[in-house]
């Protein structure tokens, strides 16, 4: 029997799927130009999961909403960059595609899963129809058989019982539980991609734990699917991260594989989120560290560190002049005029 939850995607595993380059992104405020995205630049490969940790206002969120134009415009305007999303044999910008071809790309390129999945389902329909709306849409079946599809994704994102469950409201299920609809919503859709935007903020560890889990096997594993996860929270990203992001003030300032960012962090706003990590052998009475000084004004022109006012490492070239991404070590980046391993300014 053909699983109906089993997809195949186009691209092999490997194969860079999303290209984004110097994506700038700004808003419009009374107060005047919020620079929320400056020069962003990274690659998605296919069946590969990328954790994209920062701080709130860090820019995260805004440059995963822009690829696939879900920022209210105005006041939000993409100012410069491309971002290039391939099967292997078609190509097409997002930044420059028509409202009908982001219809398009959304739910069956890209799927997204939010934080808050009450707010992102419709209350007075039933689960099972949401999920059947989006089988139909993107799968081109209909009646009872896009029914049953909806209810086989139901059962295979771990709801006990899909055949009930399928005509149950969403204020009738847990947190957690949503959180499993949405992803069935996004599974339906069979995306290459899906990008998960803080989606188990407001869950406990444990239902936390299951949803990374669920995510891990369901999608990435089985399904191949390219997966980002967007956290304020860098272990998190160590449960479910091939590599990872780490965004300061609208820009990337460290990438690379997650044991390399683990073990080897070059940037001084990694280290400092990795020391306010609790370790898991902590008795709990070890004072945890944390960042000093608050996140960077963004309505101030982008063309220095924006670490700078809260970076012990900080010298003159540091306010004069914008760091850009450096490798370091195999497919790891940072952004920074220090090289934190010398003790030095780099050359
Ligand atoms: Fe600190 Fe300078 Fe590096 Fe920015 S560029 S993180 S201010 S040392």
């Amino acid at each position: 029997m053909i699983s109906h939850v089993t997809p195949q995607h186009a691209a092999r595993s490997g194969e860079v799927i999303l290209d984004v380059t110097g994506l700038k992104v700004s808003f419009d405020s009374p107060d005047g130009t919020v620079h929320a995205v400056n020069g962003v630049s990274f690659s998605l490969r296919a069946g590969e999961s990328l954790g994209v940790v920062g701080e709130s206002g860090s820019g995260k969120s805004v440059t995963m909403m822009a690829l696939v134009a879900l920022l209210p415009s105005p006041p939000a305007s993409v100012d410069a960059g491309t971002a290039i999303l391939t099967d292997g044999e078609t190509e097409l910008d997002l930044l420059s595609a028509s409202r009908s071809q982001i219809r398009k790309v959304r739910g069956s390129k890209v799927g997204f899963v939010f934080q808050d999945p009450l707010s992102a389902l419709n209350p007075t329909m039933r689960v099972g129809d949401q999920i059947t709306e989006s089988v139909r849409k993107h799968r081109g079946v209909s009646g009872e058989a896009a029914e049953q599809i909806a209810i086989e994704l139901l059962g295979a994102v771990g709801i006990a019982d899909p055949e009930r469950r399928y005509r149950s409201f969403p204020h009738e299920f847990s947190g957690g539980m949503r959180q499993r609809v949405m992803i069935a919503i996004a599974m339906a859709g069979d995306p290459p991609i899906v990008i998960f935007d803080e989606p188990t903020t407001a869950l406990d560890v444990t239902v936390q734990a299951q949803i990374v889990e669920l995510v891990k096997t369901r999608l990435q594993q089985e399904r191949g699917t390219a997966i980002v996860w967007i956290t304020h929270d860098l272990a998190v990203v160590a449960g479910i991260a091939d590599r990872v992001a780490v965004m300061y003030g609208g820009t990337i300032v460290e990438s690379g594989p997650i044991d390399e960012i683990y073990e080897n962090p070059q940037h001084p706003y990694t280290r400092g989120l990795l020391a306010a990590i609790p370790s898991a052998d902590s008795d709990g009475t070890t004072r945890l560290a944390s960042i000093e000084g608050s996140p960077p004004d963004l309505l101030v022109a982008p063309d220095f560190c924006p670490f700078q006012p809260r970076c012990s490492y900080a010298f003159d070239r540091c306010v004069d002049e914008r760091p850009l991404l450096r490798g370091v070590a195999a497919d790891h980046l940072v952004a920074c005029h220090y090289d934190l391993d010398k003790g030095e300014p780099v050359q």
